[in-house]
């Protein structure tokens, strides 16, 4: 079996930094893609409430026969929950099928319809309970870090933010490894958007690997957890397969070039759902 690289976090757990990402997996095919990805190798399922597929995460991983504690998985609580957490998260497990989540993450700060302070101050509640090992937080900008840590003195052990050559978020990064949060980068090839330029596709042509490869080793070597998305299970194979994928300092640097403000999700200070 591969060995995949795990990153240690704050709180003395750590992460294998390859996984496989559902958002958009439809709920009927979680199943028989989570368990291709299982097979493959993936020790690492990133899941959410929002995506109404925990369940076909959760059977996955039940049928697999691998054991629990080998298997990384995150949820995460959605916008309109932040004042039903402990609920939300009772709804979560419930749909897994698991005792517990290896990281429960508050999905977006949501400043204008959530109350993102609160669903923190819930998250260290359900550490100590037991019902997830470390929490963590997505989407959030530096003012919001800021202000649960203000709030609590508990910095989160991840933000899960949307992050990719053309889009590197370069301020925040700093700030992560300032308080030694751990980056995950989602849309990690920018929904496959910074897969077709002229910089990644001469360095895929001449180390003999694909355009996505070499973006998901560019977010290897600098440090990010990655699960990207694929309901192909060709890609869900090349997605993982980064062994032999070597950039050398060069390569990354011409990478490090690419940002464009290329952002395609919401913009996490501003968005109303
Ligand atoms: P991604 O960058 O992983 O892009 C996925 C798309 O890229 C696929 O739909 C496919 O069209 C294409 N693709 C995948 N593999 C490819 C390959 N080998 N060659 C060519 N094209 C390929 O974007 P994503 O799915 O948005 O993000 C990955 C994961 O991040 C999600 O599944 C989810 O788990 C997480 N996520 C989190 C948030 C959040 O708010 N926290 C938001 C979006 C996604």
């Amino acid at each position: 079996m591969k060995q995949i690289p795990t990153v240690q976090l704050l709180d003395g757990t750590s992460i294998p930094q390859l996984g496989y990402g559902t958002y958009q997996v439809d709920p009927a095919e979680t199943f028989e893609l989570v368990r291709t990805a299982l097979e493959l190798g993936h020790r690492h399922i990133d899941t959410a409430a929002l995506y109404a597929n925990e369940e076909g995460v959760g059977r996955a991983i039940k049928e697999s026969g691998i054991p629990r504690d080998e298997v990384y998985v995150t949820t995460k609580v959605w916008n309109d929950r932040h004042h039903e957490v402990p609920q939300a998260m009772a709804e979560s497990l419930e749909r897994l099928g698991l005792d517990h989540v290896d990281l429960y993450l508050v999905h977006w700060p949501a400043p204008v319809v959530g109350d993102y302070r609160t669903a923190w101050q819930e998250l260290i509640k359900l550490r100590e309970q037991g019902l997830t090992t470390s929490i963590g937080v997505s989407n959030f900008a530096i003012s919001h870090l800021d202000q649960i840590i203000a709030d609590t003195d508990v910095v989160p052990v991840i933000n899960q933010v949307e992050l990719h050559p053309t889009f590197p978020q370069t301020e925040l990064v700093a700030h992560h490894t300032k308080l030694g949060i751990v980056t995950e980068a989602w849309a990690p090839l920018g929904k496959g958007a910074d897969l077709d330029g002229e910089v990644v596709g001469s360095i895929a042509s001449r180390i003999g690997a694909t355009p996505a490869q070499v973006v998901l080793a560019w977010h290897l070597a600098k440090g990010y957890v990655v699960f990207p998305k694929s309901a192909n299970p060709k890609r869900i194979v090349e997605n993982f397969d980064l062994d032999g994928v070597s950039l050398t300092d060069d390569d990354i640097s011409a990478i490090d070039t690419l940002d464009t403000g290329n952002r395609q999700g919401a913009d996490p200070e501003t968005a109303t759902f």
